[in-house]
């Protein structure tokens, strides 16, 4: 989501006549994106940051440093006070001014600007695209369809960063869809802090489905589209609705990246889930119902206040009786102002670290299986670039989402075309173009 933030900013310069710096060493305007969920992450950018205007305090004066995204939205004028170099600070709710800040800036009108208010409708103002901004055409693009989350998650900051939930609308969101198609976009992922969400309080549920249901109807029938994907969603929207439209609507790849968090049911309340490790497994076992081949991942935070040995044990027991794909897994970090970081129970970083590194070595093994049993099989892929290892060769992706590395050629690029799996590794399949019958 932050990629798709940034791009937009981006695309919003372009328009006003800014050029994209290819390094910080050429650039003359400095924004840092940045993401508030885990301590690590906000310590990052705030390093990057004191580094950028160490180097350059005295070579390059006028240059222009902002912060955008949920730090700058949850610490605000804080972030001046401690880096009084920093110009601009932007909250998630302000992205689209970004280019008027910097002209009050580079103007002399304003010497600073902190902006982190709220502000109405500014979920639609996500929607510039920079397809060709690498160079490359891109066949896939993100769209955000909404904002915010009212789960509250007591280890979550993202409800206070990013607001409330609010959506765009289905027209609005169908248009730019049908715009990135125009450009040549053939797989679409759609974004939200909690898609599944989407529309519960603007759009009345029609024939039983939910908005978001609606949403992806509208969206499929978009000609020219030939994948939809999406992330993230919450266990608690996988309705009939939801799991049926996998069945039925096949633009909607076969792969859900379904958060799960912990497999104890004891942890997932103090987590304020919403849902139970019986309600999880039955989503999953409808979904592999419905679509068989589904490529299925998740997310884990292991060391959460109060996790015992038992509750951890039931995590593990849940990798191996679902066997995912891929799986995240993070150990819990407090942050400020959530309920989680004043429980009882708080687990050192040593065995945070030592979960970690257990349920990582079951995910990696359980996933080794996954991705070992599509070896011999042919695999529709969409060609996205070259391969980042080794630019000779092309990657692209599996309808179940995963990654597929061969030897192509320039006229691949952009193209839905079928592989055949010769080989397996870490989280990477190897194929080889399938010479059909
Ligand atoms: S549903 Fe996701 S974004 Fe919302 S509070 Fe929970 S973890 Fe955070």
């Amino acid at each position: 989501m932050n990629e798709r933030d940034s791009e937009a900013v981006a695309a919003q310069l372009v328009a006003r006549g800014y050029t994209l710096a290819h390094s910080e060493s050429t650039a003359d305007v400095i924004l840092l994106n940045t993401c508030s969920v885990r301590d690590m992450a906000e310590q990052k950018a705030l390093h990057k940051m004191q580094a950028l205007i160490a180097d350059t305090r005295r070579s390059r004066p006028g240059l222009v440093f902002g912060f955008m995204g949920c730090m700058a939205q949850s610490r605000g004028q804080e972030l001046l006070d401690r880096l009084p170099d920093v110009d601009l600070v932007i909250g998630t709710q302000k992205f689209h001014r970004t280019a008027d800040y910097l002209d009050d800036i580079f103007s002399g009108r304003r010497e600073q600007v902190v902006d982190i208010a709220e502000e109405e409708k500014s979920e639609a103002t996500i929607r510039d695209h920079l397809l060709n901004g690498n160079g490359a055409k891109s066949a896939t693009a993100f769209v955000s369809i909404m904002q915010g989350c009212n789960q509250y998650c007591t280890f979550c900051i993202v409800p206070y960063t990013r607001g409330e939930e609010r959506s765009r609308t289905i027209s609005d969101i169908v248009a730019e869809c049908r715009q990135l198609v125009q450009q040549g976009v053939k797989e679409i992922t759609l974004l939200g802090q909690i898609v599944t969400s989407y529309g519960k309080r603007d759009i009345p549920r029609v024939n039983d489905k939910s908005g978001f249901v609606l949403l992806l109807e509208a969206i499929h029938e978009i000609p020219g589209l030939e994948r939809i994907r999406f992330t993230s969603p919450h266990p608690k929207g996988y309705g009939d609705d939801l799991v049926e439209a996998y069945g039925r609507l096949p633009k909607l790849v076969e792969s859900a990246h379904i958060p799960v968090q912990s497999g104890s049911d004891r942890v997932l309340k103090l987590m304020h889930r919403g849902y139970n490790r019986a309600r999880y497994l039955e989503i999953i076992e409808k979904l592999r119902r419905v679509k068989p081949p589904i490529g299925l991942s998740t997310d884990f935070i292991v060391g959460f206040p109060g996790e015992s040995e038992e509750d951890f044990q039931e995590t593990l027991s849940l990798v191996r009786e679902v066997k995912f794909d891929q799986a995240y897994v993070f150990r819990y970090s407090e942050r400020r102002d959530t309920p989680a970081a004043a429980m009882p129970g708080q687990i050192a970083e040593a065995l945070r670290q030592e979960r970690h590194q257990r349920l990582l070595a079951l995910v990696n093994e359980m996933a080794a299986e996954r991705y070992e049993r599509l070896v011999g099989q042919q695999v529709e892929t969409l060609v996205e670039g070259p391969s980042k290892r080794n630019p000779e060769r092309l990657t692209g992706r599996t309808r179940c989402n995963k990654i597929v590395v061969f030897e192509g050629s320039q006229r691949h690029l952009g193209q839905v075309m079928n592989l055949r799996v010769t080989r397996a590794g870490s989280f990477t399949l190897y194929g080889d173009p399938a010479i059909l019958e």
